[in-house]
């Protein structure tokens, strides 16, 4: 059973300081708003109503952590950071996100993989690929194509190997997957999922890290 299945809501951080000083391995989702991340993070947690849209009203510019493992004692945290690219969004809103999730994202020593919700009929944007360029190179990235049903079967294969194409060229030789995705034809969920396994395992758990490696430097 993947681990993702005991996920629950946690906590929601609003500035860098309140982020958890545990030192558990954490997993982001990140992507454009309306690529479908919260609908994969549901999916892939089995649980209805984990993550909410980016079109949700009111939704802050927060960080939301959901606990995995046990019960008692959590293994690991995913954290779903805020969508980002909403046209509609004014420029203090923009502003909040780099100073939040970008500054995350970029900095954070627990970071064990970034998943990346990219929508299969649009690629890798311009707002995706700075994204990735704030990423530590050695942090794993796997890139979901979300909405695959959308596409006809060759369209598929062809929108595969154009993100793999893009992908190696913006971080080359990285540790990068990038899957076929949907949520409504269940595509790549079993994939999905023991990807990020993959990653919790091998992340050495229970180990606090260095504290003054685990908190972002207020400037
Ligand atoms: P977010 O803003 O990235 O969290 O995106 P949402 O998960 O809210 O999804 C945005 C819209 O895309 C919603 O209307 C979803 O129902 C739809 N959507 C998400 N995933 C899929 C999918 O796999 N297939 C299809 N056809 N629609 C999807």
């Amino acid at each position: 059973m993947s681990i993702l299945l005991t996920a629950r809501f946690h906590t929601t951080v609003a500035q860098t300081r309140q982020l958890p000083r545990v030192g558990l391995p954490e997993i982001a989702f990140a992507g454009r708003s309306n690529a479908g991340k919260s609908s994969a993070i549901n999916v892939l947690c089995q649980r209805r109503r984990l993550a909410f849209s980016s079109r949700t009203p009111g939704r802050t510019q927060a960080l939301n952590f959901f606990a995995i493992g046990p019960k008692e004692e959590p293994s690991a945290f995913l954290v779903d950071t805020p969508g980002y690219g909403y046209a509609a969004a004014p420029q203090s809103v923009r502003g909040a996100w780099d100073a939040l999730a970008g500054r995350y994202l970029g900095r954070r020593a627990e970071l064990r993989g970034v998943v990346l919700t990219v929508d299969s009929r649009r690629l890798v944007t311009e707002l995706d690929r700075k994204l990735l360029g704030w990423l530590a190179p050695a942090v794993p990235v796997l890139v979901l194509l979300t909405k695959s049903d959308k596409l006809g079967f060759a369209e598929r294969s062809a929108a595969r190997r154009a993100a793999v194409a893009q992908l190696e060229e913006i971080r080359p030789g990285a540790d990068l997957s990038v899957i076929l995705f949907s949520v409504t034809a269940r595509t790549g969920l079993d994939e999905a999922r023991a990807i990020i396994d993959g990653w919790l395992a091998r992340a050495r758990v229970g180990q606090p890290a260095d504290d003054s490696k685990t908190v972002l430097v207020e400037d």
